[in-house]
């Protein structure tokens, strides 16, 4: 029996473009189950991710050695040195393709600095998306998620975007077959971050005592929820482990979730590790008045509409 032929997929022949920009969005978690911690210092996660409509940029030029500039949000504020996370991710896929990770990578940013959306994840795996077409390695989405998942657990996740299950530390990542359907969302973000390891910590120190928060079911309510297509179902079945540990350590954030309450969101939760909270809408239009009432209230740096899910990171 012969084999299947196909024809060569590689891109060899082709010239590498002289500049790549890709477009990667913030998460936000649907259902954050917190489990236990575990020997290695992370805590066992379940929970579903959501790509939702705010992006940063990253592009990738020709260069002899590699640096990278940035503008809009955090600017000033985020090193730019071998901390930062574009370009730990550049590296990482220099060293696994074995090619100089030479280039000029520049970031717009417009995803707020520790604000539980995973910015910074974010923007490493658009850097491996980026890089791995300026450099013609063509790795592929699946090997850039392996190599992803070293760089931080939410970055498997934003190779991908979509809607998606994570599991371990939320590095394992399977796509959550919803039938297509357009969520909306409006988003308070606060004045200044909160650190993720802070919330965590303040998680354990809460649940060591006597009245600590009950930690989530599994994702199950919130699967099936995402199937009916109903926001009211949805809005029941939103909810977030480490939401109490982001109120203790900023109360304010309870009378952002009052605000969105009494300005009509469905539902209103802290987005990951927080202070940014999110607001479920029934559709686009009480989306843009409900963002309105928020906005009016006064308790937010800025109030965003967004929707998902949307694609991870993409070239444009
Ligand atoms: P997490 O992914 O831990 O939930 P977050 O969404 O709350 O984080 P991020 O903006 O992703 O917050 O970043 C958290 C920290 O990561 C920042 O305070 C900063 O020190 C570091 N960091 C490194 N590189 C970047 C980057 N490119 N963008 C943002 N933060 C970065």
């Amino acid at each position: 029996m012969t084999e299947a032929w196909w024809p060569d997929d590689d891109d060899t022949d082709r010239p590498l473009p002289s500049s790549v920009r890709v477009r990667v969005p913030a998460k936000i978690n649907l259902h954050l189950g917190v489990g236990p911690l575990r020997a290695d210092g992370f805590h066992e996660l379940r929970t579903i991710y959501h790509a939702i409509s705010l992006y940063d940029e990253v592009t990738a030029r020709r260069g002899d050695t590699l640096t990278l500039t940035m503008e809009g949000e955090g600017a000033g504020d985020l090193a730019l040195d071998e901390s930062n996370l574009i370009i730990r991710a550049a590296r990482a896929l220099a060293d696994t393709a074995k090619v100089a990770a030479h280039a000029r990578l520049h970031l717009r940013k417009s995803i707020p600095l520790a604000g539980g959306l995973a910015g910074g994840s974010a923007d490493a795996a658009a850097t491996l998306v980026a890089c791995d077409a300026l450099w013609g390695t063509n790795l592929g989405r699946d090997e850039l998620a392996r190599i992803a998942a070293d760089l931080g657990s939410d970055v498997p996740f934003l190779v991908h975007g979509g809607t998606a299950l994570g599991t371990g530390r939320g590095e394992a990542v399977s796509p959550v077959l919803a039938r297509a359907h357009v969520w909306h969302w409006v988003v308070g973000i606060a004045d200044g971050g909160l650190s993720t390891p802070d919330v965590y910590r303040e998680l354990d120190r809460l649940r060591s005592g006597p009245d600590g928060p009950a930690p989530l079911d599994d994702a199950g309510e919130l699967m099936a929820a995402l199937r009916q297509r109903d926001p009211a179902v949805l809005a029941a079945a939103l909810g977030n482990d480490l939401q109490a540990a982001a109120i203790s350590l900023r109360p304010a954030l309870a009378e952002v979730l009052e605000a969105g309450r009494v300005a009509g969101a469905l539902a209103g939760l802290v987005s990951g590790s927080g202070p940014t909270c999110v607001f479920l809408a029934a559709g686009a239009e009480d989306a843009a008045r409900l963002a309105a009432e928020l906005e009016k209230a006064g308790v937010c740096r800025e109030v965003r509409v967004a929707h998902g899910p949307v694609l991870g990171a993409r070239s444009v």
